[in-house]
């Protein structure tokens, strides 16, 4: 069997639809297990551009197979139109697109709830205000909506009590007008009827496919440091990015993970509110910024820009078990013309070489930093305080702008 992972090693936003899109010309499916369509993907290929939120990056390549699995949360009318906007360009999907009927539904209150919710806080942690977190709290309260839940009508009517009432009480506790029952029930039937053909249990698909020979890569969304548990919290997503989150989000056995690739972007960004050690406000960051086009795929916010962080790379390399490291945007730090990266920490005297587990240390972190001659300086780094080969590295947005260092 051939699974392998591709994760995130920062806050996200590293390169990932880029990178399985460029592998994915040698795997068959392309599994999405957690996220939602607060995730953007950006492939570029044969001159056409398409930005992946639900859909698995990778489907561009008109023979691989895609399916998104019970961790992911499933925005209906983000993924009805993600699937009309992909026909356009590749032709109809059934038979190649699947969606596990175990998904979860962000519900038109979770989308209400999270802007609410945001825009009245004075510590709002910054979300891309799409439910997703919302869609999470019920999914683990037992008062979930699922995918095949609007397959059953009967069902559907009589499961959504609860689910509504209580979300009722939380829209209108922020003032918000929670919709009728009636037309939620309705809005759910509709979208089940619209994407029934694209649902299928995920775990017999992919044993079939597998029992088939077929290569399966297993798609991150976000970053390691907005993992719920390992990133910044609560400055973090609702769901596990990390390689763990494949086993749970799309009922894969641990041990069936041969291969996990590490990307992380040769400098940082991060997205949205919460620590960041080697940020640089001033010109610098406007710099990166500008030349990497440093923009939300998903809400075409600014992102924030700084140096790498090398010991985040190594700890979230820990924490996946990375096999091997894919570096992004070499090309931009190359136009940038200076090669720093933070090897360390200083925190209150003391010297870390680890970003810390405890969030309020995250704040008082100085970097320690090293300049280094080239960007191959950087990833020597890398490489020798992972001990992981930096195989791949990208070079520019479009498909083929990557050079392969070391032999797979
Ligand atoms: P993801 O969420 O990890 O997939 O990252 P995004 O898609 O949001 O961000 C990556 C952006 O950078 C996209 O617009 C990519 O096309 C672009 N990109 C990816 N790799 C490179 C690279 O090596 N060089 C340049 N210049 N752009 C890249």
């Amino acid at each position: 069997m051939s699974y392998t992972a591709i994760v995130g090693l920062q806050w996200g936003d590293e390169g990932k639809g880029k990178v399985i899109d460029y592998l994915a010309r040698d795997y068959d499916v392309v599994v999405r297990f957690q996220g939602g369509a607060n995730a953007g993907h950006s492939v570029y290929a044969d001159g056409k551009s398409f930005v992946f939120h639900l859909i698995p990056s990778g489907m561009l390549w008109e023979d691989v197979v895609g399916v998104i699995g019970p961790g992911v949360v499933i925005d209906p009318e983000a993924f009805v139109k993600e699937i009309s906007d992909l026909e356009k360009t590749v032709g109809d999907l059934k038979g190649r697109l699947f969606v596990d009927p175990r998904a979860h539904i962000v519900m038109p209150y979770h989308r209400q709830e999270d802007a609410l919710f945001e825009a009245s806080s004075d510590k709002p942690i910054g979300t891309t205000k799409k439910g997703i977190g919302p869609t999470n709290r019920d999914r683990y309260g037992r008062l979930g909506i699922r995918v095949g839940d609007t397959l059953r009508r009967d069902y559907l009517r009589e499961h959504l009590r609860r689910p509504y009432d209580f979300n009722k009480r939380v829209v209108e506790s922020y003032g918000g007008v929670m919709p009728p029952f009636e037309e939620i029930y309705e809005y759910l039937l509709e979208f089940g009827e619209r994407i029934s053909p694209y649902v299928a249990d995920g775990v017999l698909l992919l044993e079939e496919m597998e029992r088939k020979g077929a290569r399966i890569l297993l798609e991150g969304a976000q970053g390691t440091y907005l993992d719920l548990n390992f990133g910044t919290y609560p400055y973090v997503t609702s769901s596990h990015p990390i390689s763990g989150g494949a086993t749970i989000g799309a009922g894969i056995p641990p041990w069936k993970i041969n291969r996990v690739i590490g990307v992380f972007k040769i400098y940082t960004t991060r997205v949205g509110e919460g620590p960041f050690p080697t940020e640089e406000k001033g010109e610098l960051g406007d710099r990166l910024r500008e030349l990497g086009g440093e923009y939300g795929a998903t809400t075409g916010r600014p992102r924030r820009c700084g140096w790498l962080d090398i010991p985040m790379v190594v700890y979230a390399s820990l924490v996946n078990g990375v096999t091997d490291l894919f570096a992004t945007k070499m090309d931009v730090l190359d136009r940038v013309g200076t090669y720093k990266a933070a090897v360390g920490y200083r925190l209150n005297g003391r010297e870390l070489s680890f970003p810390p587990a405890y969030s309020a240390d995250w704040y008082g972190l100085e970097p320690v930093y090293e300049e280094f001659e080239s960007g191959e300086g950087i990833l020597l780094e890398v490489e020798r305080r992972t001990g992981v080969a930096v195989t791949f590295v990208s070079v520019g947005k479009e498909r083929e702008a990557v050079i392969e260092r070391k032999r797979r």
